[in-house]
């Protein structure tokens, strides 16, 4: 057996209908506390911890010290991630955020420039733009939270220099369609590939399809160093920039191409901005890669189980891939269609949280969730809610109709089914609510 027949082959937890919902008073599907990295469900063995120790030990911290960039933790990382991904260069550097900035710094976006990014992402995502001294145009999301092609064409305009898609919450956004759009345009593409590290898209890995791709090593990511982010390109010339901006400072650049000149003709003309990678936590990288494929697969076989269970339900749509498989499996999104006008969305999450399942309304009013465009008011000083809603009303419409439950790839299977049977309860409950809704009195 198959450990995802294995999976299928158990039985559900027993499912009353008459049982009321633990929102109502009834006893909740689970009594203990629904698996998330902060909470310290991660996926990190001793060997990982015995690495970081043997790098403590070493007392070289510094990934610039005398040794050749291929005896350092950091070198033999980037190595590593080139050949795991396919890449010609990688940058080890200090968050996903910094590796987005980096590479729009890095392939000479001028200052001041629009670029294009989608109006469902972390907050991260604009940041990131800003940092780099742009200004982010967004764009709107379709039903299944993937940036719309059609929308960005609609939006375009000559001062939009790049394009950042975002494979948000580990689902691949259509990225071959927008790579060939940017190339119409003749503007970079640049993949915001943070929350989907390892995950595909018709057998290449995300993050490898624009310029440049941006990742982070944070605790809820594929790899766990706290903190921390690397930079993938095949372009010399953006690598070599970053390598200078993330602080490759006195001709340390060069180190980075061992088999020939680096394509810089100074490095003084560049800020440092010190956004270097430390070999401790290269070194604990560098051995938690070794079991991504492990993780990679308990992330898919949870989600998999999770979707094909609830597949049939009805009064909730479920979030599709752009391609078969083209998701990573962290995180569990689906609309309860209409769900913002009569309060069911909120209500959904709010049930799931009571049965004892962390899960968030996307567009909440309540909870000021940094994926939501809206709440990212650094873009909009002065502005008042419902005028930055109306400038994107289709994704407003769709966050707000959508429940988000976090997938940790350390789930075993009763957790997976306590969540197959609360959607389930909730969602048959969500019928008779629609009811109580409608005989209402119109106000
Ligand atoms: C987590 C995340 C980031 C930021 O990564 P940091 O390492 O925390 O800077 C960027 N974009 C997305 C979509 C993310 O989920």
């Amino acid at each position: 057996m198959t450990v995802n027949e294995e999976l299928i082959a158990r039985p559900l937890l027993s499912d009353d209908p008459q049982a009321p919902l633990a929102i109502d008073g009834g006893a909740p599907v689970r009594d203990t506390p629904w698996p998330t990295y902060d909470k310290g469900a991660v996926f990190v063995e001793p060997e990982d911890e015995e690495a970081a120790i043997r790098a403590i030990r070493s007392h070289l911290f510094f990934r610039y010290d005398y040794r050749a960039y291929a005896e350092t933790e950091c070198g033999q990382f980037e190595q590593e991630l080139c050949d795991y991904f396919g890449t010609r260069h990688a940058l080890a550097v200090t968050s996903g955020t910094a590796a987005l900035a980096l590479a729009i710094m890095a392939a000479g976006i001028p200052a001041g420039s629009l670029i294009a990014c989608p109006g469902f992402t972390f907050v991260a995502t604009p940041s990131a733009i800003v940092m780099a001294g742009c200004r982010p145009v967004l764009i709107e999301v379709t039903e299944d939270l993937h940036l719309d092609l059609a929308d960005l064409r609609r939006r375009w305009t000559p001062e939009i220099k790049a394009i950042m898609v975002v494979h948000m919450r580990g689902f691949a956004s259509d990225v071959e369609a927008l790579a060939d759009f940017a190339a119409e345009m003749g503007v970079p593409l640049f993949e915001d590939a943070v929350p989907a590290l390892g995950a595909e898209l018709n057998g290449r890995k995300l993050g490898t399809f624009g310029l440049a791709g941006g990742f982070s090593t944070q605790s809820d990511k594929s790899l766990n160093s706290g903190e921390g982010g690397f930079l993938l390109t095949d372009d010399d010339a953006l690598y070599a920039r970053a390598v200078v901006l993330a602080g490759a400072y006195e001709g340390r650049v060069a180190r980075h191409f061992p088999d020939g000149p680096h394509p810089l003709d100074t490095d003084l003309a560049l800020p440092l901005l010190s956004l270097r990678m430390d070999e401790i936590r290269a070194a604990l990288l560098r051995s938690e890669l070794v079991r991504l494929p492990l993780r990679l697969a308990c992330f898919h076989r949870n989600y998999d189980y999770v979707a094909q269970a609830l597949a049939d339900v009805e009064g909730i749509s479920i979030r599709q891939p752009v391609a078969a498989g083209a998701y990573l499996g962290e995180a569990f999104i689906f609309r309860v269609p209409g769900g913002a006008l009569n309060g069911n969305a909120q209500w959904f999450a709010d049930a799931l949280c009571a049965e004892g399942i962390d899960a968030r309304n996307l567009g909440s009013a309540r909870d000021a969730n940094v994926r939501a465009f809206w709440n990212w008011r650094f873009l909009f000083p002065g502005a008042e809610v419902d005028e930055i809603k109306a400038g994107l009303p289709v994704t407003t419409g769709f966050l707000e109709d959508a429940v988000d439950v976090a997938l940790s790839s350390t789930l075993e299977a009763a957790d997976c089914d306590h969540l197959i049977t609360a959607v389930r309860r909730i969602a048959r409950a969500l019928d008779d609510r629609a009811g109580a809704v409608s005989e209402l009195p119109p106000q």
